[in-house]
């Protein structure tokens, strides 16, 4: 009885660790860091939106950075100019989903739904179908993964987040800063949750990014130097022989042959303890409009 009981508790503790953890890949898997220890990735989801997606490409235009924008389907359609800003300036473009849902006890044709409806609207916009899926809140469900594969798509989550919307540009820059590390995939927002423009306010995190990308580099880390170097493919900083992502390999793209050697220091040396990934996940619960 006892046992029965631990047993139900235990599933329910790594069901919600499944769907919830950004680190996770129980229900399938997903891109969480980099294979370049040298290097650091900017994510921005939820946009785009007027004014904070312009910015934030001002500010990266002025460092020379590239990024990826995870855009939702209904802020792309009322914004067609950002998106076609956001790959005329070299960004990598990732699907968001339609509308922003909670995708737990959706049916699968719903969430077909609202990554199709995404997909047909960017490739519209930008004559190319994104390959990169996250998913809202980072929360995943039973039927997502065979949905990705069927349309050879990936999904990307995160190592770092600077909790945009709950911090200020001080705040955000700080934490973003302290997780850092090698091959870090750091979450930041343009828009929030595919809301309404007026309202959405990013004027945060517009503030924190001159500090964010300076501080990396103080650090030591690059920043992927081209997102679209093969046609949307796959950003440059993650190899489709990524240990968290085994799926085939790209025919368009060459091999890539990095040795085991360099491989096993990533997995050894690179990984965050496991204890400030605990912290990250509490901090995750804790915040408000992640991923
Ligand atoms: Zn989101």
């Amino acid at each position: 009885m006892l046992a029965a009981a631990a047993l139900v508790l235990a599933s329910v503790g790594v069901l919600a660790y499944g769907l919830g953890s950004p680190q996770a890949t129980l229900l399938g898997p997903a891109l969480v860091r980099g294979e370049d220890p040298a290097e650091v990735a900017l994510t921005f989801d939820d946009g785009p939106t007027v004014p904070y997606t312009g910015q934030v490409l001002d500010v990266l235009r002025a460092h020379g950075v590239k990024a990826t924008f995870f855009l939702c389907g209904s802020a792309a359609e009322l914004h067609p100019e950002l998106v076609r800003r956001i790959r005329d300036e070299g960004h990598e473009i990732g699907n968001h989903t339609w509308s922003h849902p909670w995708l737990h006890l959706m049916s699968r044709e719903a969430i077909a739904s609202e990554i199709d409806r995404t997909q047909d609207v960017l490739e519209r916009i930008t004559g190319t179908r994104p390959v990169w899926f996250r998913p809202p809140y980072g929360v995943r469900w039973f039927p997502l993964a065979g949905i990705l594969r069927e349309r050879g798509m990936r999904m990307m989550m995160w190592s770092d987040r600077g909790y945009d919307g709950r911090l200020d540009a001080p705040g955000i820059v700080s934490t973003t800063l302290a997780q850092l590390h090698p091959g870090a995939i750091v979450l930041l927002h343009d828009g929030f949750e595919a809301k309404a423009p007026a309202l959405v306010d990013r004027s945060a995190t517009v503030a924190a990014l001159p500090g964010i990308i300076e501080g990396a580099r103080r650090a030591g880390y690059r920043f992927p130097p081209s997102a679209r170097q093969d046609n949307a493919t796959s950003p440059p900083w993650t190899s489709a022989s990524h240990r968290d992502y085994p799926v085939p390999e790209d025919p368009r793209r060459p091999h890539d042959h990095h040795d085991a050697t360099h491989r096993r220091t990533l997995r050894d040396g690179a990984r965050p303890a496991r204890d400030d990934r605990r912290g990250g996940d509490r901090l995750a619960a804790a915040g408000r409009g992640g991923g």
